[in-house]
């Protein structure tokens, strides 16, 4: 998903700006690009339309390109998608009790434990128990993990009645004082009325504070119906995403939320009980799209540029009257978004180490700030006219400035070259007016 987001959207970036038309061409790709991993299509055409309205409002923030305002906002969206706020566990019940469900396979038995672990730090005492009467494996490992993480286990191994063994468990929570009972329970490979039944009877009995449909991040298209069979049939208050480790789509966590409306609440990152973590939508979905930090770039210079400033300031550019002073206060305008490596790791395809490494050479704070000193050194005639530096000036703004003749030569060369680049942008621009500025 990522990939071909990134590759949409460089294509973009090399228009420059973004019509109508690229939009629709992009939010094809952009959907395209969900249906692929393997987003439920209802979900689909919600997120794009969203999409599609938001970008047609826009105005491009100035100091970013229309490409990352357009990540901008894809980001946005699915971090809405996935959620908007991250959610907590809640639990008001005294004894409070967590019912997981879902297929066999999918990480229950292993988030039962990780979910006691992440309680157990918080200072609660927890009983886990395993209704998985089927196999006796499963209690066995439920077991084992208890053990591993110190929080002990209620079985009863030779009882075949689910709904029995959940019941006891709970009454031995309140008898011994525990805070929270979490109940592992059985599941099969494929969706069985049977089960699902089972689980619901639990569900009665137990009165639990949250049931947490546990899902696989890699379960692909049959996420959807999955998690609508037990919603329908049990209900469930949230969701476990799985193995979130192996997955590099992120499709199930829009379609899972999409369909059933219910927070996603912790995320599984490996097989190990420390694997396991609060889900944030915001950083799922910037992981979602991989696209460096762009995100919170635009937000800097949302914060940072001050609109009108940016806009006279294009305009100086534009025009033609450029000088060496309005070339300050733009140094100084690219300063304030902070460390300028920083800066260059957040967009997107400078990533790679060998562009980094020949971008950090070309421009650097250092050098930024020598060309800042240099500038400072002049007169404020010599910053409007930069014909009128001679060579004596060019000695004295040297030494003024703690540079050499030579840098000062290079800078007043640079800046010539920049105003010659200006014109040429302006004749372009003229033919591109049409295309307004907005999306
Ligand atoms: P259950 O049948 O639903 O109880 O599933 P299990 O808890 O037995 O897990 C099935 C397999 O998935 C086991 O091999 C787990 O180690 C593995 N597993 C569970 N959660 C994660 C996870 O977040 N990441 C990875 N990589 N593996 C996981
Ligand atoms: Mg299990």
């Amino acid at each position: 998903l990522a990939e071909r987001i990134q590759s949409t959207l460089e294509k973009f970036g090399r228009k420059g700006r973004i019509d109508k038309e690229t939009l629709e061409k992009g939010l094809r790709e952009i959907k395209l690009a969900l249906l692929e991993a393997d987003v439920n299509y209802k979900v689909v055409s919600n997120f794009i339309s969203d999409i599609r309205e938001k970008a047609l409002g826009a105005e491009v923030v100035k100091g970013v390109n229309p490409a990352q305002q357009l990540v901008k906002i894809v980001h946005d969206e699915l971090v809405e998608a996935l959620g908007g706020e991250e959610a907590k566990l809640n639990l008001k019940n005294k004894p409070a009790v967590i019912l997981l469900i879902g297929l066999q396979g999918s990480g229950k038995t292993t988030t039962a434990a990780k979910l006691a672990n992440f309680l157990k730090k918080q200072g609660k005492k927890v009983l886990l128990t395993s209704a998985d009467v089927y196999r006796p494996a499963a209690m066995l490992q439920l077991k084992k993990l208890g053990e591993k993480i110190g929080v002990p286990v209620f079985l009863e191994e030779n009882e075949k009645d689910a709904v029995k063994i959940s019941k006891d468990a709970l009454k031995k929570t309140r008898d011994e004082n525990y805070d929270v009972l979490i109940i592992d329970t059985a599941g099969r490979l494929h969706i069985d009325e049977e089960l699902l039944e089972e689980a619901r009877r639990i569900r009665e009995e137990t009165n639990p504070d949250e049931v947490l449909f546990v899902i696989d991040a890699m379960t692909g298209q049959e996420a959807v119906n999955i998690a609508k069979a037990f919603n329908d049939a049990v209900g469930m208050t949230g969701i476990i995403l799985t193995k979130m480790d192996s997955d590099s789509r992120g499709g199930v966590a829009l379609s899972v939320k999409g369909v059933t409306g219910k927070p996603i609440k912790f995320a599984g990152t490996g097989e190990k009980i420390e694997d396991f973590e609060q889900f944030y939508p915001d950083r799922v979905a910037s992981r979602i799209l991989g696209m460096g930090d762009v995100v919170s770039l635009v937000e800097k210079a949302q914060q940072v540029i001050d609109e009108r400033e940016a806009l006279s300031m294009q305009e100086k550019l534009l025009s033609g009257e450029f000088t060496l002073e309005d070339f300050r206060q733009q140094l100084r305008m690219i300063q304030k978004l902070g460390p300028i490596q920083q800066i260059i790791r957040m967009i997107p395809g400078l990533g790679s180490q060998k562009v980094l490494k020949q971008v950090q050479q070309a421009i650097d704070d250092k050098k930024l700030k020598r060309i800042e000193a240099i500038i400072n050194s002049m007169t404020p005639e010599e910053r409007r006219n930069h014909a009128i530096i001679n060579a004596s000036r060019k000695r004295r703004i040297a030494k003024g400035s703690g540079t050499s003749v030579k840098e000062v030569d290079a800078l007043i060369k640079q800046f010539v070259q920049m105003k010659m680049a200006m014109k040429q942008m302006r004749k372009m621009q003229k033919k591109m007016a049409k295309r307004g500025r907005k999306f």
